[in-house]
C-alpha cells in the first residue's frame, strides 16, 4: 500500500491514507452561473466530494465567487470547488483574485501555460497565487497537451542512444517528468509539498497503468486518477473501471474521476455513480446497499424477477438519501434478489437479506433469508411490497441511528 502525503482540499483530505475521494467536473459554461450552480449541486448531491469547473474567460473567473455563494445559499452545498486553468490562468488569477479566493484548489496543466521563459513566468504566477491564498494545486498533466519542449528534448536524447526505446516509452517518461518536474518547481517557488496533488491523464489503459506505477514509485504526492477521454456508454465505463481498478487494487490513487462523455442531454452525474461503483466493488468504500441479482436465464421466463430487482434497487437508492444522514452504515448492507432455486437460496443466505424467487415450473413461493437463516416464505400479489417492508424492518433493527449531538 502506497502512503502519500495528505492534502486538504477545502476540508476534504486527499491522500495520507484517507478514503479515496470521488471527483467530477461540470460541462456548463461557468459564466452561466445558474446552470453551473445547478450542475455542481446535482453532482454534489450524487456524491461527488470535489467538483471542478472550467475557468477559461474573465466572465468565468468573475462568476466563480457567485457560484460559490449561490451553492451555499440556495442549495446548502459547500462542496470544494476546483478551478481548471489552461493558457490564460496566470492572467485570470492576477486580474480576478477573488476567483482564486473562492476556489478550494487550482488545477494547472504545465503543458498549457506558455512556452520557453513565458512558461516559467506564467507557472510561477499561478503558484504564487496559490501560495498567497493558501490553496492547494493539482499539477494535471495530460497526454493531449504534453509540454512539447520537454517531449522534443526527451525524444532527441532517446534518438541519440545506441539502442533507442519505443516512442511510446518516451512519451510515458515525458508525462512523468512533466508532472514531477513541475511539482518540484512549485516547491522551489515556495508551495508546500502538502499542497500538491499530481495527475498524468492518458486515454489508453496500458499507458495509464505504466505512468501511475512510475509516479507511485517516484513521489509521495497524492495521485489523482482518471482515464481521460474514456468515451461514451459501456466503452467509457468499462475502460475507466478496468484502468482505475488495476491501480486502486495496488493501493495507487488517492482521488478518482470517471471522464465519461455523456449522451446528448444525458445525466452528468453518471460519472459520480461509476466512481462509487468502482470503489464499492473493490471493497474500498461503501456508498449504497448492494443488490446481488442473478442475470436470469431460461428458468426466469417472466419479467417478475427483473422488475423486483429493479424496484428494490430504486427503493434502496431513494431511501439511502435519508439513511445516509441517519444510518450511514446501511451502505454496507447486501440484498440478494435471485431468480430460481439453482443459486437463489445460496446467494440469499450469503446476503444480509435475500429473496429467492420461483423460476419457471417452481412453486410460486419465495423463501426469504435474513443473516443466513430462512425466516419466511412470501407469495401473492404483494410479494414485492412485503419484501421491501422486511428490508425496512431489517434496517431499523440492525443499523442504529447516528446521535444528533
Ligand atoms: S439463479 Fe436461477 S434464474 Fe438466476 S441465473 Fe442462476 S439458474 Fe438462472
Amino acid at each position: 500500500m502506497r502512503t502519500s502525503l495528505a492534502c486538504d482540499v477545502g476540508g476534504v483530505v486527499v491522500g495520507g491514507g484517507a478514503p479515496v475521494v470521488v471527483q467530477s467536473m461540470t460541462n456548463t459554461d461557468t459564466a452561466d452561473i445558474g446552470a453551473t450552480v445547478d450542475q455542481v449541486a446535482a453532482l454534489a448531491e450524487a456524491g461527488s466530494e470535489i467538483v471542478r469547473v472550467t475557468v477559461n474567460t474573465r466572465d468565468a473567473a468573475h462568476a466563480v465567487p457567485e457560484v460559490r455563494e449561490r451553492l451555499r445559499a440556495e442549495h446548502g452545498v459547500t462542496v470544494p470547488l476546483v478551478g481548471d486553468f489552461h493558457f490564460t490562468g496566470h492572467r485570470l488569477l492576477t486580474e480576478v483574485p477573488e476567483c482564486a479566493e473562492a476556489l478550494d484548489k487550482l488545477r494547472i496543466n504545465p503543458g498549457n501555460v506558455g512556452r520557453g521563459a513565458r512558461h516559467d513566468e506564467n507557472f510561477a504566477t499561478m503558484i504564487e497565487t496559490a501560495i498567497r491564498f493558501g490553496k492547494p494545486v493539482r499539477i494535471g498533466v495530460n497526454a493531449g497537451s504534453l509540454d512539447p519542449e520537454l517531449l522534443d528534448r526527451l525524444m532527441e536524447e532517446n534518438a541519440a542512444k545506441p539502442e533507442p526505446e519505443d516512442a511510446e516509452i518516451v512519451v510515458r517518461r515525458a508525462l512523468v517528468e512533466s508532472a514531477i518536474g513541475s511539482a518540484v518547481a512549485a516547491e522551489e517557488i515556495g508551495l508546500s509539498s502538502e499542497r500538491i496533488i499530481i495527475s498524468c491523464k492518458v486515454s489508453r489503459l496500458q499507458d495509464m497503468v505504466a505512468v501511475y506505477e512510475e509516479l507511485a514509485r517516484r513521489c509521495s504526492y497524492p495521485l489523482h486518477l482518471g482515464l481521460t477521454e474514456a468515451g461514451m456508454g459501456a466503452k467509457g465505463i468499462v475502460a475507466t473501471s478496468a484502468a482505475l481498478s488495476i491501480l486502486l487494487q495496488q493501493g495507487i490513487g488517492d482521488t478518482i474521476r470517471a471522464s465519461l462523455t455523456p449522451e446528448p442531454g444525458g445525466d452528468r452525474t453518471m460519472e459520480v455513480r461509476v466512481c462509487h461503483e468502482i470503489l464499492q466493488s473493490l471493497g474500498l468504500r461503501a456508498f449504497r446497499p448492494q443488490v446481488t441479482a442473478c442475470p436470469g436465464c431460461g428458468r426466469t421466463t417472466s419479467t417478475v424477477f427483473q422488475e423486483l430487482a429493479e424496484r428494490i434497487q430504486d427503493h434502496l437508492d431513494a431511501r439511502m438519501a435519508v439513511w445516509k444522514r441517519e444510518r450511514p452504515q446501511v451502505a454496507e448492507m447486501t440484498v440478494a434478489v435471485m431468480g430460481c432455486v439453482v443459486n437463489g437460496p445460496g446467494e440469499s443466505r450469503a446476503a444480509n437479506i435475500g429473496i429467492s424467487l420461483p423460476g419457471t415450473g417452481e412453486q410460486p413461493r419465495a423463501p426469504v433469508y435474513v443473516d443466513g437463516e430462512k425466516v419466511t416464505t412470501l407469495d401473492g400479489p404483494t410479494l414485492a411490497e412485503d419484501f421491501m417492508a422486511m428490508v425496512e424492518e431489517y434496517v431499523e433493527k440492525t443499523y442504529s441511528t447516528v446521535s444528533a449531538c
